[in-house]
């Protein structure tokens, strides 16, 4: 229940995931269930999965899980590697860390490089780690795109080039749940082997379906597995979706949405949906420079185009001003994970998102900074504003 119970007008989403969900997706689901061993399923299922691969950048299958993006990240996992086996992760936050008790909790052994909160994957450090290990140990790199605890996106392309620098031949996995459909992510380009997705954040639909992009190395090192894996088995859904169906009960419905959200963001374009994202996350951050708070993100280079975390005052509750926010202007704003609880908020600007709604955002957190008396300096909607005005399309004249 909300606190107001009858709020009007529509409530502000902005956690970086679940996103809000467009009406048009809302009325794609919005249809009776349908026999998912019937031809009408059937000719959904094959376009969705071939549309999918657009969205991910790919001509390697889409496997869809009934599950949340948790679920894709043991997918991942136990497809492709044995008992003991040694993964190196990335410590970029709070994502990664749970990705890492997840290994841990399967029987791998990880190995955590990094560990600042505010950087990015350092690529020539994952080089160096690959080159000591002569005997090939290490059978999986793990990092994650964009870490929605911190607002730090990495370069996967680059993470690449220094497996192959190395001339090693771990696996790349990347966690991608907050960065597909929002930030350029490029599947087969970047020659990652699994990755791993979700659909409640850049593809705008209700939580509740997850995805594993594979290469066909990701594939064949499944045949030598031998984690134990039933319900993520990639091989019943890998023979049974290459004809259209599903080995078990797929979200009927969900798919129903997801095929609209895969359309939409084909219509818009790819190129024009990351841009959109981009130029939302410079605008937000103009407004958290002007109100002279400091961004979590320490590398202007990593700067999500997703999300930003804005590091609270000394002495201010981050908890404290989300309830402000929440209580007065029915905004709710992602709050800060396990280390960084309390002491970061996170603005949401991904998913199905334009100006005004931004303006909305930004003008909450700013009204709400004021209420709950966080030391700031006024202007921070008028720089949004100025920007956003500036970078419309009908401004270039
Ligand atoms: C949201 C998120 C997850 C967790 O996904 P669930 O759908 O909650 O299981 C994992 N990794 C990243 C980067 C995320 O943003």
């Amino acid at each position: 229940m909300r606190l107001n119970s009858h709020p009007s007008g529509r409530h502000f989403l902005q956690i970086p995931g679940p996103t809000n969900v467009p009406d048009r997706i809302l009325r794609a689901m919005d249809y009776p269930t349908i026999d998912h061993r019937g031809p009408e399923f059937n000719a959904l299922a094959r376009k969705v999965l071939r549309s999918l691969r657009q969205v991910f950048q790919t001509r390697q299958p889409v496997i869809v899980y009934p599950a949340s993006g948790t679920g894709a990240w043991e997918a991942a996992l136990v497809n492709t590697l044995s008992a003991g086996d040694l993964v190196l992760m990335w410590e970029t936050g709070h994502f990664a860390s749970l990705w890492k008790r997840m290994a841990d909790r399967l029987g791998l052994k990880s190995e955590f490089l990094g560990g600042d909160w505010r950087k990015p994957v350092d690529p020539d450090a994952i080089e160096q780690r690959l080159r000591a290990d002569t005997q090939h140990a290490i059978k999986a790199v793990c990092i994650v795109h964009n870490e929605t605890s911190t607002g730090v996106t990495s370069d996967v392309g680059a993470v690449r080039r220094a497996i192959d620098a190395a001339r090693h031949p771990a696996l790349l996995l990347v966690d991608t749940i907050s960065s597909l459909g929002s930030i350029d992510y490029r599947h087969d380009a970047w020659g990652v082997d699994v990755t791993v997705a979700g659909s409640q954040k850049g593809l705008m639909l209700p939580p509740g379906l997850s995805f594993n992009a594979v290469s066909e190395k990701a594939v064949s090192s499944c045949k030598a597995s031998t984690l134990p894996k039933s319900f993520w088995s990639w091989e019943e859904m890998l023979s049974t979706n290459a004809n259209g169906w599903f080995p078990y009960t797929p979200a009927t419905n969900l798919l129903y949405g997801l095929s609209e959200a895969c359309d939409m963001l084909l219509e818009e374009g790819l190129d024009a949906v990351f841009a959109r994202h981009a130029r939302h996350a410079e605008a937000t951050r103009l407004a958290v420079k002007a109100w002279d708070l400091e961004i979590l993100c320490g590398d202007p280079a990593a700067y999500s185009g997703s999300l930003t975390a804005i590091v609270m005052p000394e002495g201010h509750d981050a908890d404290a001003f989300r309830k402000v926010a929440l209580e007065n202007f029915n905004l709710s704003l992602g709050q800060g994970l396990s280390k960084v609880a309390g002491k970061v908020f996170r603005i949401g600007h991904l998913g199905d998102f334009n100006d005004l709604m931004l303006m909305g955002t930004l003008s909450g957190v700013e009204m709400a900074l004021g209420l709950a008396k966080v030391p700031h300096k006024a202007g921070g909607v008028q720089a949004a504003v100025t920007y956003l005005r500036d970078t419309a399309p009908g401004a270039r004249a």
